[in-house]
């Protein structure tokens, strides 16, 4: 990201983000509710439009060619606060959905991909069950392996585990932590500060639309270098 920004009608909601992740790189984003770390993440694989500066990814650039988008979309994952699983469709149903439609997958291979990827997360006895039936922990692991069923080379993580219940916080962190290591580019919005410590390359905290600090986890916690940063660290730690 180069110099992006972002206003909605007036409000300037990002304000000249530049942001350049390496391949396997993990991302943790911090700040205060409202700071535009959704926004910002959001405009990665354009759910948001950015106004002014550049977003290329793996080396496309995100215009208003649909095709474009459609490419960086395919290989960038999504998984939000609330899971967005289909309540009438079953695990293995919302799993193959965009395998068979969107990569036109045949059924069986596609079933197959969600098998392999239901096991990853530890659930494939939860195949033909419906997401309600499931709990907010298993609900958010299958929307991570649903985001894996379509082999992107980018996971964004947007507060994956605020909505959960704290025993359930644990099983989620654990399968994002395994992703990392077997080295996903991951940007994760999160203040599971634990997991930051434990698999981030960087840690970014933001305020008011910018990007106000961004260091090594290390450095991060233990010397920040920003007022508002280390305000921030008091309150959640
Ligand atoms: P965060 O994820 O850091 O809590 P957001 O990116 O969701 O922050 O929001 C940043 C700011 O932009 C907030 O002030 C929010 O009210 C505003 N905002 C978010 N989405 C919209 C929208 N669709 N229209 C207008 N304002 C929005
Ligand atoms: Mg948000």
């Amino acid at each position: 990201m180069v110099g992006v920004n972002k206003w909605y009608g007036e409000f300037h909601v990002l304000r000249d983000i530049n942001l350049k992740v390496e391949r396997g790189e993990k991302l943790v984003i911090c700040g205060p509710s409202g700071s535009g770390k959704s926004t910002m993440i959001r405009c990665i694989n354009r759910l948001e439009e950015h106004q002014k500066g550049q977003i290329i990814v793996d080396g496309t650039e995100l215009t208003n060619d649909l095709k474009k988008i459609d490419e960086i979309r395919r290989d960038v994952g999504m998984v939000f606060q609330h899971f967005n699983l289909f309540p009438h469709l079953t695990i293995l149903e919302n799993l193959t959905l965009a395998p068979i439609w969107v990569k036109k997958l045949p059924k069986k291979d596609a079933e197959e991909i969600a098998m392999h990827y239901l096991k990853r997360v530890k659930i494939p006895e939860q195949a033909l069950k419906y997401p309600g039936q499931l709990s907010g922990g298993q609900q958010q692991r299958v929307a991570i392996a649903r985001s894996l069923c379509m082999s992107p080379k980018i996971m964004l993580f947007d507060e994956p585990t605020s909505a959960l219940d704290p025993e359930m916080v644990k099983e989620v962190l654990d399968t994002m932590v395994s992703l990392a290591e077997e080295g996903m580019t991951m940007l994760c919005v999160t203040h599971e500060m634990g997991f930051a410590r434990q698999v981030a390359d960087r840690v970014i905290f933001m305020d008011a639309g910018q990007i106000v600090e961004m260091n090594k986890p290390d450095a991060f916690f233990k010397n920040p270098q920003h007022e508002r940063t280390k305000l921030f660290l008091s309150q959640i730690l």
